[in-house]
């Protein structure tokens, strides 16, 4: 089994760069026959779905645009827990189709602060996208309406998503070994 080391944990691979560029493909063309003519706009959660995105967008053969967002959990100095701010949103929202675009939902949290700044914007309509959940974690909290895979309840890198700001440029998915 192909296993790497990032920082001081050992990650083993999880799935591989073939099975996500397949699910990707997919999922781009259900939204591709869901959205065609409708130019709907992407909106990628910062820093972990850049790759996803833009896997994503490539699968789409339609109209689409793309928008990048970054949610901040701090608000001066002082790490609160909660996500506090929103960089990256404008006004050009009102009244289009978002597809909203996510690595990871894991508990929900994110998502579910991001829909209510989102709502004060005034979308025509929202679909939630995600590369990955942990449905023991999210139960039933955020419906999300498309899924690439659904994991168990383990650290996972790769494909965008870092340990400690490492491992992003991983081409497949690696599970934290044991743990
Ligand atoms: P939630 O708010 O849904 O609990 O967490 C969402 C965020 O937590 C994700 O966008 C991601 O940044 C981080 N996260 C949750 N699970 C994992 C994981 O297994 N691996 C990595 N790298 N990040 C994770």
């Amino acid at each position: 089994m192909k296993e790497v080391t990032v920082h001081d944990k050992v990650f083993e691979l999880y799935i591989s760069a073939e099975k996500i560029q397949a699910r990707v493909d997919e999922i781009g063309k259900a939204i591709s026959e869901e959205f065609r003519g409708r130019n709907p706009l992407f909106v990628s959660i910062l820093n972990g779905s850049f790759v996803f995105t833009a896997d994503i967008m490539r699968a789409c053969e339609m109209d689409c645009e793309v928008s990048f967002v970054k949610l901040s959990s701090y608000q001066g100095t002082e790490t609160t827990g909660k996500i506090k701010t929103l960089i990256g949103l404008d006004s050009n929202i009102a009244g289009r189709e978002v597809i909203i675009l996510e690595d990871i939902v894991d508990t929900g949290n994110t998502l579910t602060h991001f829909l209510e700044i989102l709502d004060t914007y005034d979308p025509k309509s929202v679909t939630l996208v995600s590369l990955l959940t942990k449905p023991e974690v999210l139960k039933d909290r955020v419906k999300v309406d498309q899924i690439g895979f659904e994991i168990p309840n383990k650290f996972v890198v790769g494909y965008g998503l870092d340990y400690d700001g490492l491992a992003r440029n991983l081409k497949d998915i690696y599970q934290l070994k044991g743990g």
